[in-house]
Order: C-alpha cells, then sequence, then structure tokens
C-alpha cells in the first residue's frame, strides 16, 4: 500500500493584503484547510485519486473566493463561462468541458465525459446540453455574481483586452485545481477555471487543455495548473513536466521548477502548477507573488499563500 497525499490551489498571482483584510486572508487559508481535510479523509479511507481531486475541485467550485464554478469571472458580454478538465494517471483516461454556463459544478461534468462518453472534450451550448440532460445541477446569473468580480469587469469592461482575475494591485488567477495519488499509487489531477476577467469571442485557457493546464500519469506524475493560460498552452506546461520525468529522467521537483522557474519565465508567462508523484512527493512552483495552495499527507498539513 502507497501512502496517499493530496495538494490543492486556488490561483497564483499578485496577491496582497493590507492588514484590514486579514479576515479575508483568514478565509482563504480556511477553504484550503477544509478542502485538505474533508478529501484526505476519502483519500485515506480508500477513495481513488480521480474521485478525490474532482471532490476537491467541486468543493472549491462552491467557495466563492475562487475564479471557478460560483466566484467565476465576467465574460466581455457579462456572462461567466467556465472551463474545467480531469485526468486519471492510472488509465490515461480524460474528460473536459468549456465554455459552460449556468452549471454548477463543471468539474463533476468533466468527470462524467470521463467516465460516460468515448469524448475528451465537449464545448459550448452542446455541453450545457450534456449537463442538463445528466441533471447536473443548474444555477441561475444570481449565483454566479460576486461583488468583487463584478467591480473588477466593470474596471476594464468595454476594453478591447482581457484580464485577468484582478484583485489589488496586480493580476491574481484564481483558478481552482487539486491532485492526488491514492493508496493504489495511482495519481490523478483536475482543474476547473471562470477564465479571464472580459474574455471574448469564447476565448478558452489552458485549464481544460490536457497536457497545457491539466495531466496525469502513473509514470510521471500528476499536474494542475494556475496563470496566464495562453502561456501555458504554448508551453504545453503540464505534459512538459511529465515528459522531462519520462524521457529525461529528472525528479519531480527538477522538471516542474526548470518549467516554471525557466521555459516559463523565459517565455514571459506567469503562474504556478502543483504536481504529485506515484510516490507521493509533492511539490508546488510559483513565479507569481502568491499562489493559494496546500497539501496534506500522514506527516504534515500545509496552506499557504506567499
Ligand atoms: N489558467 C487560467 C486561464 O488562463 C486562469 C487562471 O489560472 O486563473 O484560463
Amino acid at each position: 500500500m502507497k501512502i496517499p497525499a493530496i495538494a490543492i490551489h486556488g490561483g497564483s498571482g499578485t496577491i496582497t493584503f493590507d492588514t484590514n483584510n486579514s479576515e479575508l486572508k483568514k478565509r482563504y487559508l480556511n477553504a484550503l484547510n477544509s478542502t485538505l481535510d474533508e478529501v484526505y479523509e476519502m483519500l485515506s479511507g480508500g477513495s481513488s485519486a480521480t474521485e478525490c481531486v474532482s471532490k476537491a475541485v467541486s468543493i472549491m467550485e462552491d467557495c466563492d473566493l475562487f475564479n471557478a464554478g460560483k466566484g467565476s469571472v465576467f465574460t466581455a458580454n457579462g456572462n461567466h463561462e467556465m472551463d474545467a478538465a480531469i485526468m486519471n494517471g492510472e488509465t490515461l483516461e480524460a474528460g473536459a468541458v468549456a465554455g459552460l454556463q449556468g452549471v454548477k459544478n463543471p468539474v463533476l461534468v468533466a468527470y462524467d465525459v470521463l467516465q460516460n462518453t468515448p469524448f475528451v472534450m465537449i464545448a459550448g451550448e452542446e455541453a450545457i446540453e450534456y449537463a442538463r440532460h445528466k441533471n447536473f445541477k443548474l444555477e441561475t446569473d444570481s449565483y454566479f455574481y460576486t461583488q468583487l468580480r463584478y467591480d473588477q469587469w466593470q474596471e476594464i469592461k468595454g476594453a478591447a483586452g482581457m484580464k485577468l482575475d484582478h484583485s489589488g494591485e496586480g493580476a491574481k488567477f484564481g483558478t481552482v485545481g487539486a491532485v492526488a495519488v491514492d493508496n493504489e499509487g495511482n495519481v490523478a489531477a483536475a482543474t476547473s477555471t471562470g477564465g479571464m476577467t472580459n474574455k471574448a469571442w469564447g476565448r478558452v485557457g489552458d485549464s481544460p487543455l490536457i497536457g497545457a493546464g491539466t495531466y496525469a500519469n502513473n509514470k510521471t506524475c500528476a499536474i494542475s495548473c494556475t496563470g496566464h493560460g495562453e502561456y501555458f498552452i504554448r508551453g504545453v506546461v503540464a505534459y512538459d513536466v511529465s515528459c522531462r520525468m519520462e524521457y529525461g529522467g529528472k525528479s519531480l521537483k527538477q522538471a516542474a521548477y526548470d518549467v516554471i522557474y525557466k521555459k516559463l519565465k523565459r517565455m514571459g508567462g506567469e503562474g504556478g502548477l502543483i504536481a504529485v508523484d506515484s510516490s507521493g512527493n509533492i511539490c508546488m512552483p510559483f513565479n507569481t507573488k502568491g499562489m493559494y495552495r496546500g497539501m496534506k499527507n500522514e506527516a504534515q498539513t500545509i496552506a499557504r499563500i506567499f
């Protein structure tokens, strides 16, 4: 039997809290800790890594602090378009959704695509129809309305570009993700996002793209990314970490650090990732000021922002 472990993230970026805002900081840390506690109990009780990452991401989708599910950012049209993906590192099966509107938990739909269809990704109107047909919980616009995201959108509404999940002085990416290794030594990864504020034209980021923002393979590791999606797509970041391990003989840490601190930085890409290998090693590098992140195994629980 292997020793199970889980890591989660709630996005990276220039995260700033002034002293008056320590309540907010506490809320973030509580959200990370309670997600870790609940899902680690499942994991150590024998649930599979794939079930556990799906659960962890769905809990964070229900929390308005993160840019996924309930807390998703506004698009240029004032909607919320969500993307999610999940991958099983034992079977290499994957499921993903893009451009979902009005669906409470996109990651659960992605998991259903993995389990019950011959496809990897479904998108747009038909994907929403699929969620409806499968009786996934739907929500109205008011559920997805948060004052913070609305204000962020108002700041840049009408501008040509899209912006990062902007907060305080700097840019923040609030995507959520989870990676886990279970009792059997199987790894899995899941990621869910509202994307970037004011995104237009059906823009899809790295999160639902297998190999870019999400990847899992028992031979190497499971990875969930957060950051400026276009760089992660062009850098094929998640798969590149896996490849450096598989073909280059690098350790998880060497591979992940090289990609985030060297390759991505050279490209001008901001962000980070969480990763676990089948021995339970975890690393959580980021090249931004902070990244909401946490990990839990038998020996320790860690939740950090900076
Ligand atoms: N990677 C996400 C995207 O580009 C954003 C994020 O990490 O918050 O859609």
